[in-house]
């Protein structure tokens, strides 16, 4: 039995499927069908439907006898191995994979439920948006509050209908917990030419609501400023989906708490994608990874444990990618925002200002320990055996081309990209 129907859910039950004969239902109660939760924002801008989200056919889960049930489960008695569903209905399970995801933050501000605020995560979500803001004359201003990556795909939603937004990150320039400064700040040149009022440094302090119960302004905390909007957007990022499970018996944290083979404190019951939390970080990653490919990797390792053969989590080279507007984002290895003790980072940056790398080197060794590209779309597989080769910087730099997914594009940069670097190291 499986809880959720996301990336990580149905990969588990695909994988238990390839493996054995047993009997699989996933329960969700967000959509009938699986669909990719990454691509929502497209569905808002009118370059998908719906159903062309869904990554397998309605037929698919009937002829590999995955069934599956839409409910939401409202409590686990595992003494019984007894789900209890919404409506009252009781199922029972031999083995139980929670997979139920994250859910969008709120902090507590005023008027945070009243009608026109909202996150985006859930189909739901998209549902809620297309009332909220169908276009500019219902909706004449959105304020976004928090700049991570929901909040920047939010922005460019509601850009794409027109609509004005104004963006409140409370960092004093964009998602610079995460980016070192130079790629931070050549978002915020990004997302403020996109026509999108960026305000850096500023919080939420209030929503104000008019006489139906909707939100009608924002008081921004730092200045007092009043903002009329009909839309407030709350992306002030996720946590795990974990409220149902309080009185379960589970070891929770901030999300369900796992060692590396995905098992929970209680026997037969395991905790895989964005809602499980490891004890400890493997290999020096975050013990929750709110991402997508983790959650299938999660998935087909557990899918191992449950057809008898234990297999632990091992998520290899951190990589990541992202948009922000027009500027693809891809990141391999760690590169953190300030380089930590022995670290390095060279950073280069195209002069038309929509293309940029930094590469973190360890110091005393030379060796390559990861890259963020904007602009430049780069090869996965390539970084990640150059991680595994533990290869130097001055190697990946000067075979830099072998990466680059557009080889044509990349001549006009490379040049660029040599002579920045050799010119760091030779003044170094
Ligand atoms: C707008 C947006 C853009 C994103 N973009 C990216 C991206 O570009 N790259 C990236 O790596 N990641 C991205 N992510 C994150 C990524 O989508 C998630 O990490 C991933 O979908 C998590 O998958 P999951 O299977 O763990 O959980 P989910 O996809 O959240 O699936 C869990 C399911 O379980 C259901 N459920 C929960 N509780 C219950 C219950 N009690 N009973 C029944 N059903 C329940 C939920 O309704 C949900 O359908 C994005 C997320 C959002 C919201």
């Amino acid at each position: 039995m499986i809880i959720g129907n996301g990336i990580s859910g149905v990969t588990t039950a695909r994988h238990i499927r390839k493996l054995s004969d047993k009997k699989i239902t996933i329960i969700s109660g967000e959509t009938d069908h699986f669909f990719s939760r990454t691509a929502l924002m497209y569905i808002y801008m009118g370059h998908m439907k719906y159903e062309h989200t869904k990554p397998y056919e309605d037929y698919f889960w009937k002829k590999n006898r995955i069934e599956l049930k839409r409910a939401f489960v409202e409590s686990i008695n595992h003494q019984q191995k007894e789900l209890r569903l919404s409506g009252g209905e009781i199922m029972t399970y031999d083995k139980l994979v929670l997979a139920v995801g994250s859910k969008s933050n709120k902090f507590g501000w005023p008027g945070q439920d009243l009608k026109g605020v909202q996150g985006l995560y859930s189909f739901q979500d998209l549902e809620q948006l297309e009332k909220n803001a169908p276009n500019n004359k219902v909706c004449k201003r959105a304020v976004i509050v928090g700049g991570g990556l929901i909040g920047i795909e939010l922005a460019e939603m509601l850009h794409a209908r027109n609509i004005p937004v104004t963006f409140l990150v409370r960092e004093k320039s964009f998602w610079n917990g995460v980016l070192p400064i130079g790629e931070s700040e050549m978002l915020n040149r990004h997302i403020s030419n996109n026509h999108i009022d960026l305000r850096l440094g500023m919080n939420l302090k209030e929503i104000l609501s008019d006489d139906q119960g909707r939100a009608r302004a924002v008081i921004i905390q730092e200045t007092g400023e009043e903002l009329a909007c009909d839309l407030v957007g709350l992306t002030t990022g996720v946590s795990p989906n974990i409220d149902f499970l309080k009185d379960s018996g589970i070891e929770l944290g901030r999300g369900i708490k796992v060692n590396p083979f995905l098992e929970t404190n209680i026997k037969d019951i395991y905790a895989i994608g964005d809602c499980a939390e490891q004890h400890e970080g493997i290999n020096g990653r975050r013990p929750i990874e709110a991402v997508w490919y983790t959650g299938r990797m999660m998935g087909e390792a557990l899918a191992q444990t449950i057809c008898s053969n234990r297999t632990p989590y091992n998520p290899g080279h951190w990589f990541n990618s992202a948009k922000f507007f027009d500027i693809e984002y891809q990141t391999y290895g760690w590169v953190f925002a300030q380089p930590r003790e022995n670290e390095t980072h060279f950073h280069w940056k195209h002069q038309d200002d929509t293309k940029c790398i930094t590469i973190c080197t360890e110091t005393s060794s030379g060796k390559f320990l990861g890259i963020n590209t904007f602009g430049i779309r780069m090869r996965h597989e390539v970084f990640d055996r150059w991680l595994t080769e533990a290869r130097s910087t001055d190697y990946v730099v000067a075979h830099l081309k072998e990466a680059n997914f557009d080889p044509e594009f990349f001549k006009k940069v490379e040049s660029s990209i040599l002579a920045a670097y050799q010119g760091q190291t030779v003044n170094a």
